[in-house]
């Protein structure tokens, strides 16, 4: 039988086709005719001020903490389960992150938390849309306000997600996004800062050119303008290759969505009844992009054996995403109990655009009998 990838990118002969222009035209780097095309249609489409792509989410999130001044000494609340990008992003810049626990039906930052959590030295919130679904932006909107505080959305995993009728990537004053092989649109690897302000673009697009204007303009100026540094930059710029492929792929987040949703409701229906597994949760106020499909094992079942067993027939299957904060590079004391619970039970199962209801029935299948195999024993 085929195996049935945890992950699979839908990459084909548009993208190609696409690639094969940028090469024709001589400008494969970054900050040329199509990572600008890629820009507007970027600002277009989540209606915000700018956009800036840049290489992947995590040179986004440390350019949105530079662009908010964050400093050695200030404290960043982030959200604690999730790829730990948010966490990392806030060493970049020599400041502390200070982890939020998350609800447990939805895995996204609990506001409730973060409220407690505001301090003297809290300067901002880094909320992530967990595996693609929105975190509750009414609330955090709302809490930055009063508090004076700046919210970032980390919307990695969430391209074609919605919340009260918004797009992720819309839902805070800056957001980032990432096109990495994993995400719902990818150019392999790929990202992009959103924010709702121009200026703030403009400044974050010379820093990810090493804090110099583009060289493709420069060059189209007439006369003979030498680009002058005022800042340590960095190389954040993504490809004109890969921004050629995400314009494609930005047509087509549609397409791929409804594939993906369709899955989610098949899985959803033929696992609704087994007792061992907790579906995962969508707030009617929001919808999901499912870059992940996890559920949650109940604490009897043994999840490793449960993965072998998939494993040993083709079926790709993860952890989930993580706590955070037990990660031991952040050397905290702190403890997020929910975050920690989903980070041991959490499973995720295949889904990618590119699955069949034939795979998601046998997915659903193993999966159920593997749980009910491995049921019984002590944690
Ligand atoms: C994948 C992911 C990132 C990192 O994205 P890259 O483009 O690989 O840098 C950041 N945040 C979250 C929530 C993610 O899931």
């Amino acid at each position: 039988m085929d195996a049935i990838p945890l992950v699979h990118a839908s990459l084909g002969e548009q993208e190609l086709a696409a690639v094969a222009e940028v090469f024709a035209s001589g400008w494969p780097a970054g900050q040329g005719p199509r990572s600008k095309a890629l820009e507007a249609e970027l600002a277009d489409r989540y209606g915000v001020g700018g956009a800036v792509a840049v290489s992947n989410c995590g040179c986004a999130l440390h350019l949105a903490l530079l662009a908010h001044g964050v400093k050695p000494g200030d404290e960043v609340i982030v959200a604690d389960y999730t790829f730990p990008a948010p966490a990392h992003a806030v060493h970049y810049v020599g400041a502390t992150p200070i982890f939020a626990d998350v609800r447990a039906d939805t895995g996204t930052i609990d506001p409730d938390v973060v409220a407690d959590l505001i301090g003297p030295r809290t300067v901002g919130i880094i909320a992530v849309d967990t595996v693609g679904l929105p975190a509750d932006y009414t609330e955090l909107v709302e809490l930055t306000r009063r508090h004076g505080l700046f919210l970032v959305e980390d919307a990695a995993c969430a391209v074609g997600a919605t919340y009260k009728g918004v797009q992720a990537g819309a839902l805070a004053p800056t957001a980032c996004l990432s096109f990495h092989g994993r995400k719902g649109i990818s150019s392999g690897e790929g990202g992009a800062l959103l924010t709702a302000d121009p200026q703030l673009a403009a400044a974050a697009r010379k820093r990810a050119s090493f804090g110099i204007e583009a060289i493709f303009d420069q060059a189209r100026i007439v006369g003979l303008p030498i680009p002058v540094f005022t800042e340590i930059g960095y190389n954040y710029k993504l490809s004109d290759i890969a921004a050629a492929i995400l314009q494609v792929q930005l047509g087509r987040i549609d397409e791929l969505l409804a594939r993906r949703n369709a899955f989610a409701a098949r899985y959803t229906e033929l696992l609704a009844d087994e007792e061992l597994i907790t579906l995962p949760f969508v707030p009617e106020d929001r919808t999901h992009a499912w870059q992940s499909y996890l559920v949650r094992l109940d604490p009897s079942v043994s999840r490793a054996a449960v993965a072998a067993d998939l494993r040993a027939q083709g079926i790709g299957c993860g952890h989930g995403t993580w706590a955070s904060h037990l990660q031991p590079v952040y050397e905290t004391k702190q403890t997020c109990p929910v975050s920690a619970d989903l980070f041991q039970h959490h499973m995720a199962i295949p889904m990618h655009a590119e699955l069949t209801m034939e795979k998601v029935e046998r997915v659903a299948t193993a999966l159920r009998a593997a749980v009910r195999a491995h049921a019984g024993g002590p944690e």
